[in-house]
């Protein structure tokens, strides 16, 4: 018999995790159904509960559910406790296991696919929602020489700063502050691209052969692309490979089978 998956969302519709998991259990040769269903905003809890009664041994969780699987986890990895969210769920006979696979996702595609060194690099994130929350201490992990947060809201960029110096050197700002500076990496952790929009970034802070990488994936050169490039950025990268590699990262939690990556970045820009 199929073990059942889904990816729980609001809107969920969009959502490319059926497409990236049937073509994971095509190359790995897992039978697995991979669905999408739609929450009610007020009724995530429910759909899990209702999920679990149908026979369902896993979910993935997207936007705007990720802080409530969070709480609804009854046991939680180290990384999903760290990042204060979950975007995968294991539904076992002793309760909800709680991961967050965002931020290996990102440094798996950063350092894998990209081949970008993170040691000692000099770091920034822009944003501080649920994006760069999962990715600090992924990134922290990797030691860099300087991590960086900037957000529009410096409150946030600051409580995140808190949360995360026990785990390394960690700096937050508002964008003005950093005029002056520069960065070897610059990650787009904001929602900004979704109406094509730039963060207030000043000019000059893209060092030479630095990487601009935009979350965002499925809207091409995005103004934060566009701008990286006419300030210098030696590369450029969209989301769509750390979207994979968090599905990677998910489907080992399931079934302890690590697929592939290359062959389906390469089918979904394919189809892009
Ligand atoms: P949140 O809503 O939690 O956070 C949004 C962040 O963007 C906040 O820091 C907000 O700043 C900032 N922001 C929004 N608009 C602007 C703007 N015009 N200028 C500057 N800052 C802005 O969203 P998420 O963190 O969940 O998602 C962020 C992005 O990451 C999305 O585009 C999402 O698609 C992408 N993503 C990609 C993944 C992948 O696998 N590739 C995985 C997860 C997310 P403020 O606090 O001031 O409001």
């Amino acid at each position: 018999m199929s073990a059942h998956y889904a990816v729980i969302g609001n809107p969920v519709l969009h959502s490319k995790s059926p497409l990236i998991h049937a073509l994971f259990a095509q190359e790995t040769a897992q039978n697995i159904v991979y669905d999408r269903v739609e929450a009610a905003l007020d009724g995530f809890a429910a759909c899990v509960q209702q999920l679990q009664q149908n026979g369902m041994v896993g979910a993935n969780v997207t936007v705007p559910f990720k802080a409530q699987a969070f709480a609804l986890a009854d046991t939680l990895t180290d990384r999903a406790r760290q990042a204060g969210a979950v975007n995968t769920l294991k539904f076992t006979s002793v309760g909800i296991e709680g991961d967050n696979t965002d931020g290996i996702g990102l440094v798996t595609d950063i350092r894998q696919n990209l081949d970008f060194e993170l040691t000692q690099k000099r770091i920034l994130i822009l944003g501080a929602g649920g994006a760069a929350r999962g990715v600090i201490q992924p990134l922290l992990a990797s030691q860099p020489g300087m991590l960086v947060i900037a957000n529009r809201s410096e409150q946030r960029a600051y409580a995140l700063k808190q949360q995360f110096q026990p785990y390394g050197i960690v700096e937050a700002c508002r964008y003005s502050q950093l005029a002056g500076m520069q960065f070897d990496l610059i990650i787009n952790a904001t929602s900004a691209s979704l109406s094509d929009q730039l963060p207030p970034l000043p000019q000059g802070c893209f060092a030479p052969n630095s990487l601009a990488y935009d979350m965002m994936y499925g809207k091409g050169d995005t103004p934060f692309l566009s701008f990286a490039l006419r300030q210098g950025a030696a590369r450029c990268a969209d989301g769509l490979g750390m979207l994979v590699e968090q599905a990677a990262a998910a489907f080992y939690f399931w079934r302890r089978v690590h697929p592939a990556t290359a062959p389906v970045i390469a089918a979904l820009r394919a189809m892009a």
